[in-house]
């Protein structure tokens, strides 16, 4: 049997039976009573509502993740990747036409297939437990957009790496890495103003004491800000969160406006230091360059594997093809996209921390409103406030809420 074939089956089902066990730990480590210092905020119906949230997003992610490593393990057993090459090829066009009818073609089958489970995800999950406000109308339009945006920069992007592995010879990984990387910082800049405002309508935030509070914060710590917006999250989700957008000069602020909502002017600032402390202690300068070496690192093995026959025979491929090629690397890349996701997340679980603390130092009032908004949020969001360590270490971008709660009430160590 063929050697690629093993590896991608083998890491396709690891990764489906790893995130099982997760949830299956995670699932048991639940607890009847919430946690002695959340009790303030999870009454006893709150915190079992936030228990069966939990298992009901386990249950579906189960049931999505089934059908998706089932899906494409068929696929590939059963030649399908052949016979869309055969199709693609049939009308006899240059290769980067039909290298991005192919590419094409299978991300719509792809977005198709994962329609049911997103609107079954809105319209009965998301619901039930009365986070939903988004209507038919936004859903399909998100979607449309979606494609439409993604067949704009994705077809850009794809016909970029097509051209450069057919005419740069041994060094088109270097090109791709240059180019996907400027196209990334472009989008990055531009997406504040062209891009978010597509699906989301960011408003100025009015005069008043919030703003005040939050510019003397700004001032105070000398962050330069270009503008504090509100955003209407509450089209979609009564969830509530916060972000920046844009790089250097064009650096915005966005509020949910589910957020300020719930939030005291206090907590809103503390929640808005957290993110200045990320950009100060240069969270976002570190992230921003292992995102770069990740896409070198991804060009290069591609450059690896674009030419070995042994790949194309896995799939069952008559011809070999620089598109077809991409594909199949980024399945058998599942392994270490796998490794460096779970180093990401440590990475970040650590920023997290030294962001609160941050912001604790930076606030008038200590870490008091930042844990009161930490903890707001999670009764806000129904957080599981007990996952699993196997799904933090799997999943967690941000440490559960409990121990950041914990890590701002424990003394700040001695300098
Ligand atoms: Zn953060």
């Amino acid at each position: 049997m063929n050697v690629y074939l093993i590896v991608i089956i083998a890491s396709l089902v690891a990764s489906w039976l790893l995130g099982l066990l997760s949830d299956l730990l995670t699932s048991r480590a639940m607890r009847p009573e919430p946690p002695s210092d959340f009790a303030d905020v999870f009454d006893p119906a709150t915190y079992a509502r936030s228990q069966e949230y939990a298992r009901a997003s386990m249950r579906f992610s189960c049931v999505t993740e089934t059908f998706n490593t089932a899906t494409i393990i068929v696929l590939i057993l059963a030649g399908a990747f052949n016979w869309l090459d055969l199709a693609v090829r049939s009308p006899a066009l240059s290769p980067i036409p039909t290298g991005l009818a192919y590419i094409g073609s299978l991300a719509l089958a792809s977005a198709l297939m994962s329609m049911p489970f997103e609107a079954y995800h809105t319209f009965v999950l998301e619901n039930r437990f009365g986070f939903n406000t988004t209507t038919l109308r936004t859903f399909l339009l998100d979607r449309l957009k979606g494609v439409l945006l993604t067949s704009v920069l994705g077809g850009v992007l794809a016909a970029g790496v097509l051209f450069f592995f057919h005419e740069a010879g041994a060094l088109a990984w270097l090109w791709c890495w240059g180019f996907a990387v400027a196209a990334t910082l472009i989008l990055t800049y531009v997406a504040p103003t062209w891009i978010l405002p597509l699906f989301n309508k960011f408003t100025p935030m009015e005069a008043g004491e919030l703003r005040t509070a939050i510019e003397e914060y700004a001032r105070k710590n000398g962050f330069e800000l270009s503008g504090i917006f509100v955003m209407d999250g509450s089209k979609r989700s009564t969830k509530g969160n916060a972000f920046f957008t844009g790089l250097g000069k064009r650096r915005r602020i966005a509020l949910f406006d589910t957020l300020i909502k719930e939030m005291t002017t206090e907590e809103i600032v503390a929640v808005l230091a957290h993110e200045v402390g990320h950009a100060k202690l240069g969270h976002i300068r570190k992230r921003l360059v292992t995102g770069i070496a990740k896409t070198g690192l991804i060009f290069w093995l591609m450059s690896l594997f674009l030419n070995s026959r042994g790949l194309f025979d896995a799939f069952g491929m008559e011809h070999m093809s620089v598109y077809a090629g991409l594909i199949f690397f980024f399945l058998l890349y599942t392994p270490i996209s796998m490794i460096l996701s779970v180093l990401s997340n440590l990475s970040s679980r650590r920023h997290e921390f030294q962001a609160d603390a941050f912001a604790s130092k930076t606030t008038d009032s200590g870490g008091a409103a930042m844990i009161s908004a930490l903890k707001k949020l999670s009764a806000q969001n129904l957080s599981n406030l007990t996952p699993h360590p196997l799904t933090v270490w799997l999943e967690y971008g941000h440490p559960p809420v409990i121990d950041r709660v914990r890590a701002l009430r424990a003394p700040a160590p001695a300098p």
